[in-house]
Formats: C-alpha cells, sequence, structure tokens
C-alpha cells in the first residue's frame, strides 16, 4: 500500500529510543570533526564536557551543591551503580514497566543487600513506591515501555533515584525532589547511545563515598569514581566524542528555544495531537487510562481488534515512517509514539493523517 506523498511527515522517526536526530545536530557534528579523534584527557574534548555540564544545569536551573556527573554505560549501566554504590541496605522501588523493573531486580540479586520493597501497578498505571524503612526510594519518571508518566517527589528518609532517561528534555522537573536524576542521551536529547548522565545531589554523592570505604565496587559501577572525573570534566575512560557533540548542539537548540518549559510544551503539543486522534476515532483508545498519568512524550495508543497494528505498523515502515512498534514484551494490539522535542508537532499530525488513510484501507 502507497500513501500519497502529500500525507508523509517529513521526517518518519517517530521511535521512542533511540529517536530522531536533528539534521542540524549532525551538521554541527561534522563542522566539529576536528574533535572527533582527538584525547578526552586534553583541552577540547574536556571543554566540551564541560558545555554539556553547563547547559544542562542552565536548562534544569539546577539547585546549589547540586552537580552533573556522567560515564558510559548509558542508563542501564545506572541500575548496577545505584545497587554497588547508593542503596546502603535496602531499597524500595515503583514498577510499573519493563524499565522501572529492571533496577528493582538489580536490587533484588545483589548478595549483599536486603530484599527490596516493590510497589507494582499493571502495565498502564503508575507506581511510586511507599514511604518504608528503606534507605533509597527509586521509580522512573517516564515509563517508556507503557507510556506511562509518574509524579516525581520525595519519598521517605533516603535517596531519591529517578529515571529520567525518556522524560529528560522533554518533562519538566525539580531537581530538589531528588538525588540522582539520571538518563542517557537518545530520547529527548536526540543524540546517541552509551552515555549516562545524572544531576546528583550533595546527599548522593556523600552516600557514595561512605558505602566506598566498606564495599567491594567494580571501578566503572563506583559512582565516587564517576563524581571524581566528572569534576575534571572527563569520564573513567573513553566516551563517544561524536555523542557528546550531539547532546550539545541539542542542548543549544532547547536553551535557544526557551529552555526546558518552552521544549515540554511542544512535546505535550506533539502528544496531544496523538491523544486527540485516538479519541476522535471508535476503533483507537489511548492505553493509559488516567489522563494525567499520559506521557506527554511516549504516546501508546492501542487499536481495536479488528485492526492488526502489526500490519499497521509494517505498511507505515514501507512508506517510510519507522519504529512506532509497542514495546516488545507487552504483547498488544498498540501503537507507540515517540513525541520527543526533535520531533516536529506538524510531522506528527502528518502521521495522524497517514493513519487515517491506512486504516480506512484495513477493513
Ligand atoms: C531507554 C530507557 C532506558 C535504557 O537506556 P539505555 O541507555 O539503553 O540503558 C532506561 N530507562 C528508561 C526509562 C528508558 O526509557
Amino acid at each position: 500500500m502507497q500513501i500519497p506523498p502529500h500525507l508523509l511527515p517529513q521526517d518518519g522517526r517517530f521511535g521512542s529510543g533511540p529517536a530522531k536526530v536533528r539534521p542540524e545536530a549532525l551538521d554541527y557534528l561534522v563542522s566539529r570533526s576536528d574533535v572527533l579523534g582527538t584525547s578526552h584527557r586534553k583541552p577540547p574534548v574536556r571543554e566540551l564536557v564541560g558545555r554539556v555540564q553547563s547547559m544542562l544545569a542552565e536548562l534544569y536551573a539546577m539547585p546549589d551543591g547540586y552537580e552533573v556527573v556522567l560515564g558510559n554505560g548509558g542508563a542501564s549501566l545506572v541500575w548496577d551503580m545505584a545497587t554497588f554504590s547508593l542503596i546502603e541496605e535496602k531499597s524500595a522501588h515503583g514498577v510499573f514497566g519493563e524499565f522501572s523493573r529492571k533496577f528493582a531486580e538489580a536490587s533484588r540479586k545483589a548478595p549483599f543487600l536486603g530484599e527490596p520493597d516493590v510497589d507494582e501497578a499493571p502495565a498502564g498505571s503508575v507506581a511510586v513506591p511507599s514511604a518504608g524503612d528503606a534507605d533509597v526510594h527509586a521509580w522512573a519518571h517516564n515509563e517508556t515501555s507503557t507510556g506511562v508518566m509518574a509524579p516525581v517527589r520525595r519519598v521517605g528518609e533516603g535517596l531519591t533515584l529517578v529515571d529520567g532517561t525518556s522524560a529528560a528534555g522533554g518533562i519538566e522537573v525539580e531537581l530538589a525532589d531528588t538525588d540522582l536524576y539520571y538518563f542517557a542521551p537518545q530520547k529527548n536529547f536526540s543524540s546517541d547511545g552509551g552515555l549516562w548522565l545524572a544531576f546528583a545531589s550533595p546527599a548522593a554523592v556523600e552516600r557514595a563515598e561512605r558505602i566506598a570505604t566498606g564495599r567491594w565496587i567494580p571501578q566503572m559501577l563506583d559512582f565516587t569514581t564517576a563524581v571524581a572525573n566528572s569534576r575534571k570534566q572527563q569520564t573513567l575512560n573513553t566516551p563517544s566524542i561524536a555523542t557528546l557533540l550531539l547532546l550539545e548542539a541539542q542542548l543549544r537548540w532547547m536553551l535557544d528555544l526557551g529552555g526546558l518549559a518552552a521544549v515540554a510544551d511542544r512535546c505535550r503539543t506533539s502528544s496531544d495531537i496523538v491523544y486527540r486522534w485516538a479519541d476522535a476515532h471508535d476503533f483507537a483508545t489511548p492505553f493509559v487510562e488516567d489522563p494525567s498519568a499520559r506521557s506527554s512524550v511516549v504516546a501508546t495508543i492501542d487499536l481495536d481488534a479488528s485492526i492488526d497494528a502489526a500490519y499497521v505498523i509494517s505498511v507505515l515502515r514501507d512508506n517510510g515512517i519507522v519504529d512506532v512498534d509497542p514495546y516488545r514484551s507487552l504483547g498488544r494490539n498498540q501503537l507507540r509514539i515517540g513525541c520527543y522535542a526533535s520531533v516536529e508537532p506538524s510531522d506528527v499530525a502528518a502521521l495522524t493523517d497517514c493513519l487515517n488513510y491506512v486504516i480506512e484501507r484495513c477493513h
């Protein structure tokens, strides 16, 4: 099936991660090719790391005393790092999808920690851990696997660790309500994967320093090592310089756009187009029932059983519209549409026109 060209979006990338990289960021990358292939211990790359740190601090109005820490391994590494470096005796987790579950599992398997408390909600709804005797409370700001957005607030006495991987750069947050707000840059930040970044509170750094004196910690998973390197605008081992350059370009673009509030508005505009489209058609239903929990960056829409979502997705792919598949283990007849910062709202509107065109011809 061929979708008429005038209906197609300018850019067909609507994935939930990795996600669309802006062509302008790639132009910037090429223009800075002098930095690629040079030492990450020398000023040009260290200054690049420093610019990324200071632009992130500006974008988030980072509170005094907090610092931007980074290293290699992506957001997944942070779960293992926090398990070794930040959980003292026991953690508590809000589990409401596959990403929040992975951190809970990492903690549960650690032989040196107690059994974690887990508050679990069925896919499509939200779970924030309840306050108990845990010394770390953890959940995801946005569950990318289901399109559910969670509140961010302090829970309990210990450290509050929030996975912001798909929310960061697209949903506003008060960093003072967290001790570690961490993410990887291949979603709203329109960069490549492999890196992790985090806003760390003084309490998080102090906790890691205390734990490191009494526990064996693999070097890659030692948060204090990451902090020491980040303070020197470096990473423990070689970073992807291209990833840093793409991230730098995106941060500058976000600040020029008006900062985090403006970017969040743009994402909200895009996802509202998707939710309104679903509301207007009997065959489409937002997967997340509670409107306030519907993600403004990842919209999940169930299709009626009479329409084969996999077929719709394959027709879209044949026409250059890619990655609107549901999360693989969710197993639903669903579309999942990344409405990240780089995606043009007009392209989201074009996507809904294409969906109408394909679905009308499916019955
Ligand atoms: C994508 C994603 C991750 C995984 O990121 P990696 O960099 O691939 O490890 C973790 N958490 C959330 C919420 C995500 O969206």
